[in-house]
């Protein structure tokens, strides 16, 4: 990639750009930057930018604070949209290194890496499509001021005249430009909530391509005066932010997951990959629903009219929005492919894809059988028709989703013990911070006590 690092250099130079930002990414799924004068990037490219790995979350124990981020010149992208008369600025994604040059365990690009060379093994590329969910309110959230969509508009809603539809178009155009492909958008069903949806890429470049969008999505935003959030589940009576993922394996040109001579033209490969997801699903999830908030979505209550099509039940099925994986009946062989529900657009993409995939190449490794599909609305079942049925439920919270995780082998194996140690405790002192606090509901319903 010497011929990659020359060609970002030359570029730099002839669009006359005058900051190249280094991003990373930390445990929590947070993006980090160091922005570089171009006259920078030479030594960076041979020698990193060195950085205090114990002020990031998650990254270094105190005694090993020093690390390096490592530009990779493949990720090397212009941002045009950020002219505002200071010319435009760049930014490459940094593979985060130890000062001996050795990959740190801490770094989540890394980890998702570490999986996909396991993949590549058994002769598979893991390919990732995002339906990412968010929403666009009046104002930036905090503790004091209350949530206010922008729009109301519902499900697939035109609204001719509406900022969500100019802010869609506007987002669209930076993305693309940003060299992000989308492949459709929409209004989703709650008031201010907004859908896009990534062309399917390797999952190393669909993780990259989140946390760029996350940044693009909040900085057209702050253009327009308004605020996005990807927070799962802002609203008490309102449906969360998902980002179903539709995920599948190919091995060379083929897809690995069809299969023409099935009845549901579903390989082996997928039916084990599908059972991976099924069996692991509760050890995973504190990765793919890592806040708090998250089981708010999960466990939605029921508000008439409005489906949460949120999982909260362990369960596979064709056509079927309640299920945790759903099998979408699908045209082209190189379509076939899984989608999984759970996953919400406030997780680490590098983490979540990591546990999908490691679950799944678990289920094919070991050659777990395919439960039979559910058609089951299981949100319409009672609790005792669901265990008859042998539906398990998600965890309940994220206390819980610690206590399944800490108890799997998979997922420490998929982390790494320095990630899955460093997360279990952080989790653990966010859930013992949320769970102490006195909330407004309390006050109203117990203040006069
Ligand atoms: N917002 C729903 C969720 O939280 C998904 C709605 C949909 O795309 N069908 O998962
Ligand atoms: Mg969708
Ligand atoms: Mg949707
Ligand atoms: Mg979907």
């Amino acid at each position: 990639s010497e011929r990659q690092q020359e060609f970002v250099l030359r570029t730099l130079e002839e669009r006359d750009i005058r900051f190249v930002r280094l991003w990373f990414t930390d445990v929590l799924g947070t993006l980090k930057s160091v922005s570089v004068a171009p006259a920078e990037l030479e030594q960076a490219f041979e020698g990193g930018i060195g950085f205090d790995g114990s002020a990031i979350e998650g990254f270094a124990r105190v005694h090993e604070a020093d690390m390096v981020a490592m530009p990779d010149p493949n990720t090397f992208q212009i941002f045009p949209f950020e002219g505002r008369g200071i010319g435009e600025s760049a930014r490459m994604f940094c593979d985060i290194l130890t000062p001996d040059g050795t990959p740190s365990w801490a770094d989540p690009r890394h980890v998702l890496k570490r999986t996909l060379s396991h993949a590549a093994e058994a002769g598979f590329t893991f390919y990732v499509h995002p339906e990412i969910e968010f929403f666009l309110l009046q104002e930036a959230l905090t503790a004091d001021v209350d949530p206010v969509p922008v729009d109301d508009g519902g499900y697939f809603d035109h609204t001719t005249h509406s900022l969500a539809r100019d802010f869609r178009r506007q987002a669209i155009l930076a993305l693309e430009r940003s060299g992000i492909s989308v492949e459709f958008s929409h209004h989703e069903v709650a008031p201010g909530q907004q859908e896009i949806d990534l062309r399917y890429a390797d999952a190393l470049t669909t993780s990259d391509n989140l946390m760029t969008f996350r940044h693009i999505i909040k900085e057209v935003a702050t253009s327009n005066g308004v605020a996005a959030t990807f927070m799962p589940k802002p609203f008490t009576d309102q449906p969360g932010s998902g980002m179903h993922s539709h995920m599948s394996l190919f091995e060379g040109e083929d897809n690995a997951f069809h299969d023409p001579s099935d009845e549901a033209r579903l390989s082996k490969t997928a039916k084990s990959f599908i059972a991976g997801l099924l069996k692991h699903a509760p050890e995973y999830t504190a990765i793919t629903n890592q806040w708090a908030n998250s089981y708010k979505r999960l466990y939605s209550r029921h508000v008439p009219g409005k489906i949460s099509e949120a999982p909260a039940y362990v369960s596979w099925g064709r056509a079927n929005r309640s299920a945790l994986v759903r099998v979408p009946v699908y045209g082209k062989p190189n379509s076939a492919r899984v989608e999984i529900r759970s996953l919400d657009s406030a997780a680490n993409p590098y983490l979540a894809y990591a546990v999908l995939l490691g679950a799944g190449l678990r289920g094919i490794e070991q050659g777990y059988e395919l439960p039979p599909s559910s058609e089951d609305d299981l949100w319409s079942l009672t609790d005792a028709e669901r265990n008859a049925a042998g539906y398990r439920p998600l965890p309940a919270n994220l206390a819980e989703a610690l206590d399944e995780m800490e108890r799997s082998d998979l997922i420490p194996e998929v982390l790494g013990e320095h990630v899955f140690d460093y997360f279990l405790k952080n989790k653990r002192a966010e859930w013992e911070d949320y769970r102490t606090q006195v909330s407004a509901y309390e006050l109203g319903r117990y203040g006069n006590l």
